[in-house]
């Protein structure tokens, strides 16, 4: 049986504090703020009815500032914590539902997670590391290093498999947290702002490794990011979250063409439309087009729907001519003008 959604978080509270019980009931009949459950009962609240279901295989983002919730919510998939309302369910299996014995054969089996400090056993070697969690599962000391030396090819450590964990530098101590990660080769991935520790080079280069092993595993991927930049690039869907709550879930394209509020626009301001704008959000309909300069020429150069804003601005350098935008079945749908580019790329620039 194939669910629709890998992961279901419905309506989950968390409210961190011994009065939580009481906390939940007054929000719940009264509808009390953040700041009411703290003056009122001395308690925080971390995560606030936050709802959203992520699909198998993708890469699901979820962003905000420090202090948004993000760690707290993404600690409830593996139930690191439990909610004080609200349900989780991976594969339609309620998590909150699960003996000790399968909880512990879900946490080392099916997910497994990625820290933004590495989190690794500095005195223990990389290989050691790496198949740490297959030697929790039980699995032979031979299978176990054969494994762990596939797995730090695939994250380009080929050769640093006997060296200590501490020797290695920041960004190839998180290659060996994203190994440990795949090793057990997990349905679920967890990854809790991985690369927020690093230097701007040597994150942008493991978001670029990241996604092309993402692209090969098809892994279903929560992926916690403070930066929207970072989601865009590496997210197919994004969450939005502010004081606990989940205030837009879109794509990279959804949230930057129409931010939910002020809050998400401020991020939004900041990011380049170039790669994240298809021309089915910018086009002309072919009739509409049509109507106002006439027959779109034969020869004009064709795009697909998807293709991004970046790459019609590269054609629209060298043509006069409107671009053909197509869809899947090749047919003309719409076309873009240069003042179409034009206009897009200010709007993008004008809001901060
Ligand atoms: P983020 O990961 O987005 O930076 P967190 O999930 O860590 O945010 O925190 C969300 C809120 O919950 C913050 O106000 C934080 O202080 C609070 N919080 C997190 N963990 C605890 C805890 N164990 N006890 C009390 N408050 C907590
Ligand atoms: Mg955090």
């Amino acid at each position: 049986m194939t669910q629709d959604f890998a992961i279901e978080i419905s309506n989950v509270w968390k409210i961190f504090g011994r009065r939580a019980p009481e906390a939940i009931e007054d929000v719940r009949a009264n509808g009390i703020s953040k700041k009411q459950v703290l003056e009122k009962y001395n308690c925080v609240v971390g995560v606030a009815d936050a709802t959203m279901s992520i699909k198998p295989g993708e890469i699901f983002c979820v962003m905000g500032l420090s202090g948004s919730g993000k760690s707290t919510l993404v600690r409830h998939i593996n139930r690191l914590l439990e909610p004080t309302a609200g349900t989780i369910t991976v594969n339609g299996q309620d998590i909150m539902a699960m003996a000790p014995d399968a909880l512990r054969r879900y946490r080392n089996e099916h997910i497994a997670m990625v820290f933004q400090n590495f989190a690794l056993m500095p005195h223990r070697s990389v290989l050691d590391n790496v198949a740490l969690p297959l030697e929790i599962r039980g699995v032979s000391k031979n299978q176990r290093m054969e494994i762990a030396e596939r797995t730090i090819e695939m994250v380009d450590l080929t050769g640093w498999g006997n060296k200590f964990a501490h020797e290695l530098s920041g960004g190839m101590q998180q290659r060996v947290g994203l190994a440990r990660a795949l090793a057990a080769d997990p349905e679920i991935l967890l990854m809790d702002e991985p690369f927020s520790a690093l230097d701007p080079l040597i994150r942008r280069q493991l978001q670029g490794e990241f996604m092309g092993l993402a692209a090969n595993m098809k892994k279903t991927t929560v992926f916690i990011t403070h930066d929207l930049d970072e989601a865009v690039r590496i997210g197919d869907r994004i969450a939005i979250m502010r004081d606990g709550m989940v205030i837009q879930i879109g794509t990279p394209e959804e949230i930057v063409m129409n931010p939910a509020d002020d809050y998400v626009a401020d991020f939004v301001a900041g990011i380049s439309r170039l790669k994240v704008v298809r021309a089915h959000a910018v086009m002309q309909p072919l009739a509409e087009f049509e109507a106002t300069h006439g027959a779109l020429a034969a020869q004009a150069q064709e795009f697909p729907e998807d293709a991004h804003l970046g790459d019609l601005i590269t054609a629209a350098i060298s043509t006069d001519h409107p671009a053909a935008i197509t869809n899947t079945a090749g047919e003309r749908i719409g076309a873009i003008t240069r003042a179409d580019l034009l206009r897009t790329v200010i709007e993008g620039t004008e809001t901060s």
